[in-house]
């Protein structure tokens, strides 16, 4: 059994002071109850937590640590960035360096912004497009997760072509008025939405990989057609690769599936650790953002010199042309290596299962049907995910809390990581056959 003595502690004072004891509400485990360890430290494909338990870390700060915990090349390059100062609110030229060497990575990005989250890097987008076309409404998919800013917190009543409503009490229902959500993988939706509301949409915005409701993948043709219809109509077309930049392959979902859209979004592994995120796209569209053109954004702490010497030592090790071998297709190899080892240790056990993988991102529903939507990914067991969920724990495994989270691999991961990984879930299978 787990001893969890400190981190119990630890929770119950961090509730004086926080919402949920948590600064972002999954990390609570809520979804599961229960206590989540405190962490003290990481190094490579480990963390610790306070109580001295060690695991194997397939959350990875929610994707960004694509080389493993306190990396060597990336922590020495946070150090000496730090020691020349943390932060000027002046162009340095770090800043180019990064965003030239992700628009080698994502030709699509023709300029960009730097920004500092996921969130800021959507919801400035989003901007954008509403500027350039000068329409206000945008259209989303139920279960895409794209932060947390207002027009993009709305869900629409499953399967309904209908006028968002508010996810969160404090949207207001004006601005869910100017979001459509339409379901996942569903092209005819989206081509009736177009047919009638074509010419007032600003944009479509969608992980073209969905990491967000559980890892779902894109139907075969479905991008391509979205980029067609909305090519059609005027909307541009805005791929959200917070999460699936860098881990669906090197070049995001875009280079993957070889559809090019309008704007681009990053996050997460682009600040290597650091808070730091970018939008960008199109020459003609950029231009239009402040001060070349009149579509405000900003940031005090935009292009940190810390966050970007992070994210650049990162990617430059990602993208490394000297290596012998591509590091993220190493990367993939190893998930399909992990992804094989679960399907069969859930077979073993007699739960039926759907793993999912792209890239570095893996993700397990216990569900029998195929799971290509928000609709398909809520019909799975929460009971069996969390007499899984425990049991992988209590091995030493680090896993989401939820299973509409993703699953990420890490360079620093071994194949005896591995081995460990695939043993513990015919324990952690078992206990779901259990329920
Ligand atoms: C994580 C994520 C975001 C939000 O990024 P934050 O840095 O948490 O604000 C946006 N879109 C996608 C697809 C994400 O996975």
């Amino acid at each position: 059994m787990l001893n969890l003595d400190k981190s119990a502690a630890a929770f119950a004072e961090a509730k004086n002071f926080m919402p949920g004891g948590v600064n972002s509400p999954v990390r609570s485990y809520m979804s599961v109850g229960g206590t989540p360890p405190f962490i003290a430290r990481g190094k490579g494909s480990k963390i610790f937590d306070i109580d001295d338990n060690e695991y194997i870390d397939y959350v990875g700060s929610w994707g960004p640590l694509v080389l493993g915990h306190a990396h060597e090349k990336v922590t020495v390059a946070v150090i000496d960035a730090a020691l020349k100062g943390a932060s000027y609110g002046a162009p340095t030229e770090i800043e180019t360096a990064l965003a030239k060497l992700v628009q080698k990575i994502y030709p699509s990005m023709e300029m960009m912004r730097m920004v500092n989250s996921g969130t800021e890097a959507t919801m400035s987008a989003l901007r954008v497009a509403r500027g350039f076309t000068g329409r206000d409404k945008i259209i989303k998919f139920i279960g895409c997760y794209h932060g947390h800013s207002d027009s993009l917190l709305v869900n629409a009543g499953s399967g309904a072509a209908t006028f968002g409503e508010p996810s969160s009490p404090g949207v207001t229902r004006g601005t869910a008025a100017d979001t459509i959500a339409l379901p996942y993988n569903d092209i005819a939706a989206l081509e009736e939405t177009l047919e009638k509301h074509g010419k007032e949409i600003a944009a479509v915005i969608i992980e073209p990989v969905a990491g967000n409701m559980g890892l779902v993948l894109p139907k075969q043709g479905y991008l391509r057609k979205i980029r067609e219809l909305t090519a059609n109509c005027g909307a541009l077309l805005i791929f959200d690769e917070v999460m699936c930049g860098f881990r669906a392959s090197l070049g995001g979902a875009q280079a993957a599936y070889g559809i090019k859209p309008d704007l681009t979004c990053l996050g997460k592994i682009l600040g290597g650790g650091l808070p730091c995120a970018a939008y960008g796209g199109r020459r003609d569209i950029m231009e239009n953002v402040s001060p070349s053109g009149k579509i405000y954004q900003a940031g005090t702490l935009s292009g940190n010199p810390i966050a970007m010497a992070a994210g650049l030592a990162t990617l430059k090790e990602l993208a490394a042309e000297d290596k012998e071998e591509d590091l993220s297709r190493s990367l993939t190899l190893r998930t399909k290596e992990l992804v094989l080892g679960l399907k069969g240790a859930a077979k073993n056990a007699g739960v039926a299962v759907q793993v999912h993988q792209a890239g570095s991102m893996f993700g397990v529903f216990f569900a029998e049907e195929e799971v290509w939507n928000f609709e398909d990914a809520s019909r799975a067991d929460q009971n069996k995910f969390k007499a899984w969920f425990f049991a992988m724990l209590g091995e030493g495994i680090y896993l989401a809390p939820s299973q509409f989270e993703t699953l990420f691999m890490s360079a620093a991961h071994t194949d005896a990581d591995i081995e460990k990984t695939v043993n513990a879930a015919k324990i952690g299978f078992a206990a779901a056959a259990k329920v």
